[in-house]
């Protein structure tokens, strides 16, 4: 009806610093409640095309701005966002599912971050140069933005995610195109909405919303995007891969896990439990860097089980804007379903469900009762052949395991075709080196976890992706280098 078409929120691409409404729409629901309440433009090749056509132009002005010029324009953008942290936290939680507690403290503060850190790393690059006296030659490298870059994003962290997409690309001179995920676009489009009083000429940032097998797929298909830089799944990476081939395309890939936490009888249980909790936990599991298979030395074995099963009962799930809930709803009822089925799998299998989904019940608030949600769910006794030990399921799962020994431990965690981050417990100096060493993960935290330094490579390992993000890797992924010899 009309009254409640009204009510809707209605989201339009934004195409050469103007936003362009679309010919057609897809529902958005919140997760939360189940409803549907904004509607995303259904882009496709025509949108496409306004896009890549709006980001061509800009071009050549942007890329030819100093880039102290650029900084400063990123560092407006930020205290832009932060001025209105706030209404951007509400809107993610509400879009996502996640807590607000998480969108206030985590993703927003990070897009607004990505921004500051990239306005400043790109002012302290410096180029190689070698002499040659011999030959009464000096070589030089010298870097410029490739033109115009496809950046797309997944919807667990979207804002944090596509901030860390958009601001190293366009700190270096490029003019972007971003399709963010369809389930997930509203903090984009308010993103945009402060593009003019940062200072970007149009055409420098265009987004075009919908979905990837429509935009997404036209978006790497287009001749005139050099560059795709993409975070999502290893299934979605392989049609991008196939797709961008016969165009020789530059591709970045960020992809998912299936994260082991390693620990020692030496670990110290105080850090350890909670830390582990949160790390398998944090965002409903939806993250690529959360745990879910957790190896434990068998001599604290149930004495750890015990302890994490009654930490994970603490997580209180409800309505993501109380800001005392831990857990938010998940995505949407499909990803739900698809989480749920791998604990029947488990149970199946004869593993053991410890807390959680099918073992304890969930209380939801009146309003939140047709929500996408679930409990923290631990299962104990799987086997490592298990589809729950194997795939990703990106949900609030996490299986935890008993082992005997380093060598036996590092041959487990290293047997799936995942590698993007791990977790190793212990207070052994020695052990922790030689088991990070061993780990087939491009990244591994011991003793903590998610602590960051945005400066150093982050990505992962065979079907955890391709390339890395970083200050310099960023840098290098969006700018193209050549090698100049000057014979004096
Ligand atoms: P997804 O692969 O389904 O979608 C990601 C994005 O790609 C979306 O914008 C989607 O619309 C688009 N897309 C889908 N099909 C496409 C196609 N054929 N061509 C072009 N674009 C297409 O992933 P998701 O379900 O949104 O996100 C969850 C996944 O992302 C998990 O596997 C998770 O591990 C991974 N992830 C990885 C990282 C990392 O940094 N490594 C970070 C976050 C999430």
């Amino acid at each position: 009806t009309m009254a409640h078409s009204k009510a809707l929120l209605v989201l339009e691409n934004f195409i050469g610093g103007k936003f362009v409404p679309c010919s057609s729409y897809i529902d958005s629901y919140n997760p939360s409640t189940g409803e549907v309440y904004c509607r995303v433009p259904d882009s496709g090749k025509e949108e496409v095309e306004a896009a890549v056509k709006a980001a061509k132009c800009a071009f050549p002005i942007w890329s030819s701005k100093s880039p102290l010029e650029r900084s400063q324009i990123l560092n407006k953008l930020a205290d832009l966002i932060e001025h209105d942290l706030e209404a951007f936290a509400q809107a993610e939680s509400k879009d996502q599912g996640k807590t607000i507690t998480f969108s206030r403290t985590v993703d927003i503060p990070r897009a607004v971050y990505n921004f500051r850190f990239f306005a400043s790393s790109i002012l302290h690059h410096t180029t190689e140069c070698t002499e040659m006296a011999t030959m009464g030659c000096v070589h030089y490298t010298s870097r410029t933005p490739v033109g115009v870059a496809g950046l797309i994003s997944p919807w667990n962290l979207p804002l944090y995610l596509l901030t860390w997409k958009i601001a190293p690309a366009v700190a270096c001179g490029n003019t972007v195109v971003a399709k963010p995920s369809e389930m997930t676009s509203v903090t984009t489009w308010m993103m945009c909405k402060l593009m003019e009083k940062a200072g970007l000429p149009h055409g420098v940032v265009n987004v075009v919303f919908g979905t990837g097998a429509k935009a997404g797929e036209a978006l790497v298909c287009h001749p005139d995007v050099p560059l795709i830089s993409f975070t999502g799944s290893t299934l979605t990476a392989q049609r991008i891969t196939e797709k961008s081939a016969p165009h020789c395309k530059r591709l970045s890939l960020e992809l998912g896990g299936k994260n082991p936490a390693i620990i020692f009888d030496d670990a110290d249980l105080t850090q350890c439990i909670p830390t582990t909790v949160r790390s398998s936990f944090a965002n409903q599991g939806e993250i690529c860097l959360c745990t879910s298979r957790i190896f434990v030395q068998r001599g604290i074995y149930s004495e750890f089980l015990k302890r994490f099963v009654a930490e994970a009962k603490k997580w209180k799930v409800g309505n993501p804007s109380d800001p005392t809930v831990d857990v938010g709803a998940l995505i949407s009822k499909e990803h739900l379903e698809k989480v749920r089925s791998y604990v029947k799998k488990a149970q199946a299998e004869g593993a053991r469900v410890l807390c959680g989904e099918g073992v304890d019940s969930l209380a939801l608030p009146t309003g939140n009762q047709k929500g996408y949600f679930m409990l923290p769910t631990v299962i104990a006794e799987v086997k490592d052949e298990s589809c729950c030990m194997q795939e990703e399921i990106f949900g609030p799962v996490t299986c935890v395991v008993a082992f005997d020994t380093e060598e036996e431990v590092i041959e487990r965690a290293n047997s799936v075709k995942y590698g993007l981050a791990a977790t190793v417990w212990s207070s052994n100096v020695g052990r922790v080196h030689r088991v990070a060493q061993r780990l087939q993960s491009g990244l591994v935290w011991t003793n903590c976890w998610l602590v960051r330094d945005l400066n150093l490579p982050f990505g992962g390992m065979k079907a955890s992706g391709i390339g890395r993000e970083g200050a310099k890797d960023s840098y290098e992924f969006f700018t193209e280098v050549k090698t100049i010899t000057i014979k004096h």
